[in-house]
């Protein structure tokens, strides 16, 4: 079979490296960083000029997936490794809150542009070769191996070159085009979307003092009095900044509710459209209805549609919703979570929290089956639909990320496919602590 198209023969090879991750999310930065950690020759290789993916683009603004989860025990701090010491350089920054109640668990808010800055030092610091500004766009292939991708920026399209491929698109975007089969959440339809804003000027001990369902009423009052709320179940969260509050609150389908694909660039046009029709109407809403907004302006919105879920990729391996329900522990766990499910869609959101107890994400819901050279990480993961909507989060993500770049230095070393790695050499990994 030939390795490349004819096109794909005049394109110059610009670089050529033995880790090559696409996508700077909380997964990309966490693989990029282990696998150069691990002594290889990274490049990682993101679209926009900064890292953070959803959780700066999309402006999540917490680090969810910490923290245990109870409803008779205080929280304690789970998840350490790469998650941890990213949460530690946000400590040391004075850019995250204390840990603070959400449901049975606690999240800490960050900041978004020390979120950055943190990624930025920690690429640089490990060597890792950075190409901003840079968009996927196809896979070169030889008897089932990638031998290169095809990315375009300013300079022109060209080919990049390597042994090894982390896929932390968040869309999955390099295991599609490599032929691996990807599915759509539960039958088709994924979460909803949401375009995060915040509010400043805000009377913040009053705005968060009001309990969710109070709010849940206000909101469902106010749509019967002109107001256009698709989402009642919102969340106002303090952010490290004095008097401003996160706001997660809008919730983005077509106007018959039909959910939105990110793979999509007419649902995602939508998307963004509609995201911001629905900041300005929240943001009516809290302002007139919510005491403590009464002086509130709003501040920021993210500059993307926040999506929590697009392609799955099919792995050897599969999260199971009743591994997350029951607790299920591996011995070829990542990454463990006792993140609840979270699962946003149209009849509002799905919630169910574990307690006292947490479930292991395994390697192999990370390892396509048909192309030995190609793992994915972070929310693309092999997982039903319930268990996607708890795995998802950053922290879980870092750890995924972080183990998949490590793996990528195992096999490199010993020569071998993803498949083959031991996962017992991951563990040191997985769990250090700062
Ligand atoms: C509205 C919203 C609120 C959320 N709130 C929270 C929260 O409070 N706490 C929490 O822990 N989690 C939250 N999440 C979840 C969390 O932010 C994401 O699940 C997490 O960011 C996923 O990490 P990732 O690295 O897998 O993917 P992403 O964060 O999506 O990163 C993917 C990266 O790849 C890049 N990329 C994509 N395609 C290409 C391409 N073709 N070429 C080059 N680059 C490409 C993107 O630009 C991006 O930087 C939220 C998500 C959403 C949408």
């Amino acid at each position: 079979m030939a390795a490349r198209s004819q096109e794909q023969n005049t394109l110059p090879v610009t670089y050529s490296v033995d880790v090559l991750v696409l996508g700077g999310g909380p997964a990309g930065v966490a693989a990029a960083v282990g696998a150069a950690r691990a002594g290889m020759d990274v490049m990682m290789v993101e679209r926009y000029g900064f890292c953070g993916g959803m959780t700066t683009a999309g402006m999540a603004g917490a680090i969810c997936g910490l923290f245990t989860s109870s409803k008779t025990n205080k929280p304690e701090q789970l998840v350490h490794g790469f998650a941890g010491e990213f949460h530690h350089h946000l400590k040391t920054r004075g850019a995250v809150s204390e840990p603070y109640p959400f449901g049975d668990t606690r999240i800490v808010m960050h900041e978004p542009f020390v979120w950055k800055e943190i990624a930025d030092a920690l690429l640089l610091e490990s060597g890792v070769t950075v190409l901003f500004h840079t968009f996927f766009s196809d896979v070169v292939m030889r008897d089932g191996r990638i031998t290169a991708v095809v990315v375009e920026n300013k300079n022109g399209r060209q080919l990049i070159e390597a042994k090894y491929f982390v896929d932390a698109t968040g869309d999955g975007d390099v295991c599609f085009k490599a032929g691996v089969p990807c599915t759509f959440g539960k039958e088709g339809v994924v979460q909803y979307p949401t375009m995060v804003f915040r509010m400043n000027g805000v009377d913040v001990p009053n705005a968060t003092s009001h309990p969710g369902h109070q709010v849940e009423e206000w909101v469902k009052a106010a749509n019967g009095h002109g107001y256009h709320l698709p989402r009642s179940h919102i969340y106002i969260l303090p952010s490290p900044r004095p008097g401003e509050i996160l706001c997660n609150m809008t919730a983005v389908s077509r106007e018959d509710k039909h959910p939105l694909y990110a793979t999509r660039a007419e649902d995602m046009t939508w998307a963004e459209f509609e995201g911001r029709r629905q900041v300005r109407e929240y943001e009516r809403f809290l302002r007139d209805r919510v005491p403590g907004f009464e002086n509130a302006r709003l501040n920021d919105v993210a500059p993307q549609i926040g999506v929590r879920q697009s392609r799955t990729v099919t792995c050897r391996g599969k999260l199971m919703n009743q591994d997350v329900f029951s607790a299920r522990k591996s011995e070829r766990s990542v990454a463990k979570s006792a993140w609840c499910i979270e699962a946003h869609g149209a009849d509002g959101i799905f919630m169910f929290y574990l307690q006292d107890d947490y479930y292991d994400i395994p390697y192999d819901t990370l390892v396509p089956a048909p192309v030995a050279n190609l793992i994915t990480a972070g929310r693309t993961l092999n997982a039903e639909h319930e268990a996607l909507a708890s795995a998802r989060v950053t922290a879980q993500c870092f750890l995924m990320g972080y183990a998949a770049g490590n793996a990528a230095a195992i096999a490199c070393r010993d020569d071998i496919g993803f498949a083959a790695v031991d996962v017992a050499e991951l563990g040191p990994f997985i769990d250090y602590r700062m």
